[in-house]
């Protein structure tokens, strides 16, 4: 089964084909990065702009990539959300008129479930249950996927996302690159508190760490007292990852699973990935963590996500709308 994905939630254009659920075919992101950054964030309606204008050349170049026509394509998948409503309604809208024009069935995911999935193209023998530690720029959770059909939401955040963290804090700083700044500094350098750290629940919170950061740096400037980037920054880092780490190690005791998936673009993040490889290590806990490219927003995950879908029957109709606040699976169907 093939099955062409499209995934336009936020600011990268993708397209795949995936076969059988688990094989990339292609995957093709065209990504809109260097357009943004000199607003200092992603602007809704340019991202629409450049969904409109990349969406069929980037489905011909997956096409392309492939090896397959139009004619190949068993179903049709598509991010409903969440995410940007006017970028979300251009992949949407693609994946409707492909369907409809191919006679193939549509499939609508969830982009949080897709991040998730990224996990069983990275390793081809991973099968539920197991957790998983989803951190992006919207959204952190902890989520149990019990079944490819079946998810649990342990907990997940109470304000910002952890990458929203990152991402004002590297402005702040002037630095869009966290990661590689905190290498060269002190983790231990400056003790940044962490809300919900002795709470009984798997909620997390980081806007009082993202705002005792900001405190920080300003009252250095007041007092014109030279500051540390590279020590904020792996001092920062590293309260975030440790409030990852309790959480996910907590929820590891719980539920008693021996696999974690790290899911999003913050999994991307070495210091993230380093402190859950030893902890699990420890454990004796598989740990996951697809390639960087996975990470990332991109096509092939909504794809492989759809064809689990689609072995349940678990198909759109024709009048599928985004939603930019699609809830999580385990919040349509309480578990
Ligand atoms: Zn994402």
């Amino acid at each position: 089964m093939k099955i062409l994905a499209f995934e336009t939630s936020c600011d990268e254009t993708s397209c795949a084909v995936i076969e059988d659920g688990r094989k990339i075919l292609s995957n093709v992101i065209s990504t809109q990065v260097p357009i943004h950054k000199k607003f200092g964030g992603v602007v809704p309606e340019i991202a629409s702009r450049h969904h409109i204008e990349d969406v069929l050349p980037v489905a011909i170049e997956a096409l392309e990539e492939a090896r397959a026509g139009w004619e190949d394509i068993d179903a049709v998948a598509v991010t409903q959300g969440p995410g940007l409503v006017g970028a979300l309604l251009v992949g949407v809208a693609a994946a409707k008129t492909a369907a409809w024009v191919l006679g193939k069935p549509l499939i609508a995911v969830n982009h949080m479930e897709g991040h998730i999935f990224a996990n069983l193209l990275q390793y081809s023998d991973l099968e539920p249950p197991f957790l998983s530690l989803v951190v992006s720029g919207g959204h952190t959770m902890l989520v149990v996927v019990r079944d490819y059909n079946t998810f649990e939401l342990l907990g997940q955040t109470r304000d910002d996302a952890a990458g929203e963290a990152f991402d004002k804090i590297a402005r702040v700083i002037g630095y869009p690159y966290i990661d590689k700044l905190a290498k060269a500094g002190n983790p231990n350098a400056i003790e940044f508190p962490l809300a919900l750290r002795k709470e009984h629940s798997f909620d997390f919170s980081f806007s009082g760490l993202k705002s005792a950061v900001i405190n920080y740096i300003h009252a250095k400037e007041m007092k014109k007292v030279p500051v540390s980037y590279e020590d904020v920054a792996a001092s920062f880092q590293k309260a975030v990852i440790n409030a990852l780490l309790e959480k996910t190690m907590a929820a590891l005791d719980k539920t008693k699973l021996k696999t974690v998936a790290l899911a999003g673009g913050v999994a991307a993040n070495s210091g993230l990935r380093e402190a859950m490889e030893k902890n699990c290590l420890k454990r004796n806990v598989r740990i996951c963590s697809p390639a960087p490219g996975l990470c990332t927003d991109n096509g092939a995950m909504i794809g492989c996500r759809a064809y689990y879908m689609a072995q349940k029957g678990d198909f759109a109709p024709m009048t599928l709308n985004a939603d930019p606040r699609l809830p999580f699976l385990a919040e349509r169907g309480k578990v």
